[in-house]
């Protein structure tokens, strides 16, 4: 373990940042700082799902100086901020109570080990891939190097986490070739002399780099690299990638009829206002699964051959569209199929936060409930109102607004 450093807004906008990079968010999302200054100090994070002027005063009066929220705050752009609206109330609250409001959305979803991971460990299920691979995360980096440096920069590039094409890593292309150049005033050149044209036998070295990596695997290159000045290129691809993306499909340990399937997704992911839609007594094996709204997903899920969809904010049209396709749905809604992130997001941020030896805190805002609630039975008799998410009413804290994925 590190030496144990004060941290800043910035320091952690970078830990969260390399694990779910803002590249791999959609691009209509908004993920990254809502409101707040990177210079300040932080030392405690509140992890929640949805940002409110609420949830700013549960982290205020819990010692926290950010809110760390996977919906954004800030979504479209504000043509005021005012205490009438609820994103004006939630700003003004944070600037009042120097609270910094940092969102984790889109990132979070598509990475590897992010919250589709989470939630597919959760249904048990198994062999999980993504289920709408990404593209634009990619980057060709093409570097031209003296043949005696081609292996320590090509090594310094795979340290960094440049190289790896599926299951395959250290992967790069190499030609030789002739670099020219004409070193001018001032320089002090590794090869030729000042004023001169040199010609030098060079190898170009290419390689791939994921969106996450590319700072990290330039600044070691260009500390190995021997040239005072490194002519590279950074080129973005079209490429899909497989590793990353929204959704994921895999397979359930053993078959399972629906109805059973769907019984078991309520209990995993505590809610009582799970639906679903098909056969209670089809087969269930291969399980896409989406937190949130993943109904965008079902043609893809459908291709890809799911017994069934779980995900949230599912409509009466689009429950008819996966009738007709015979795929079955598991709504288990928006608030269970992302909530169940939170937690995981506290453990895996406060084991990264060690590692780099940052005095950081991170704690769970434990009273965010789901929005809708079922009708109890006429029986029940407890008045629960069929919230199985363990939360009283009068301590709600945590935003409410739905319908954003
Ligand atoms: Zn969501």
């Amino acid at each position: 373990m590190r030496k144990k450093t004060v941290c800043r807004i910035h320091d952690l906008i970078g830990l969260v940042h390399a694990l779910y990079p803002p590249a791999l968010a959609e691009e209509w999302d908004n993920v990254g700082l809502q409101v707040g200054d990177p210079g300040a100090e932080v030392s405690r994070v509140m992890i929640a799902l949805d940002p409110s002027a609420a949830a700013v005063e549960t982290a205020a009066a819990a010692g926290a100086q950010l809110l760390l929220t996977h919906h954004p705050l800030i979504f479209r752009p504000l043509q005021q901020i005012v205490p009438q609206d609820e994103i004006g109330r939630t700003v003004m609250a944070a600037v009042r109570g120097n609270i910094a409001i940092l969102a984790a959305h889109t990132n979070l979803d598509r990475a590897g080990n992010g919250l589709n991971d989470w939630l597919a460990a959760r249904l048990d299920l198994n062999d999980c891939q993504p289920l709408a691979t990404a593209s634009g995360s990619l980057n060709k980096l093409v570097v031209c190097v003296p043949p005696d440096h081609a292996e320590s920069v090509a090594e310094a590039l795979f340290a960094g986490g440049a190289g790896t094409v599926g299951r395959y890593d250290r992967c790069s292309f190499r030609a030789s070739g002739i670099g020219t150049f004409r070193p001018g005033a001032g320089t002090r050149p590794f090869t030729g002399s000042v004023g001169s044209n040199s010609e030098v036998a060079e190898v170009r070295l290419e390689t791939i780099v994921p969106a996450e990596a590319v700072s990290r695997v330039i600044n070691r290159m260009l500390k190995t690299h021997p040239y005072e000045e490194v002519a590279y290129d950074l080129i973005p691809l079209a490429n899909r990638r497989s590793d990353v993306g929204l959704g994921r499909i895999g397979r359930l340990p053993q078959p399972l009829p629906l109805e059973h399937f769907a019984r078991r997704v309520g209990e995993r992911l505590a809610t009582a206002t799970l639906r679903y839609c098909g056969d209670p007594q089809q087969l269930v094996s291969k399980v896409a699964v989406c937190g949130g709204s993943g109904m965008s997903l079902l043609a893809e899920a459908a291709r890809q051959g799911a017994d069934a969809l779980v995900t949230g904010d599912v409509k009466y049209h689009e429950a008819r569209s996966a009738e007709a396709r015979g795929v079955a749905l598991v709504d288990a809604g928006h608030f269970a199929t992302e909530r169940l992130a939170v937690p995981v997001l506290v453990a895996v941020l406060q084991q990264e936060a060690v590692r780099r030896g940052l005095l950081l805190e991170f704690i769970e805002m434990s009273a965010e409930r789901d929005p809708f609630r079922v009708l109890a039975d006429a029986d029940d008799g407890n008045g629960s109102g069929g919230q199985a998410t363990g939360d009283a009413a009068g301590k709600q804290t945590g935003g409410r607004r739905a319908g954003r994925s």
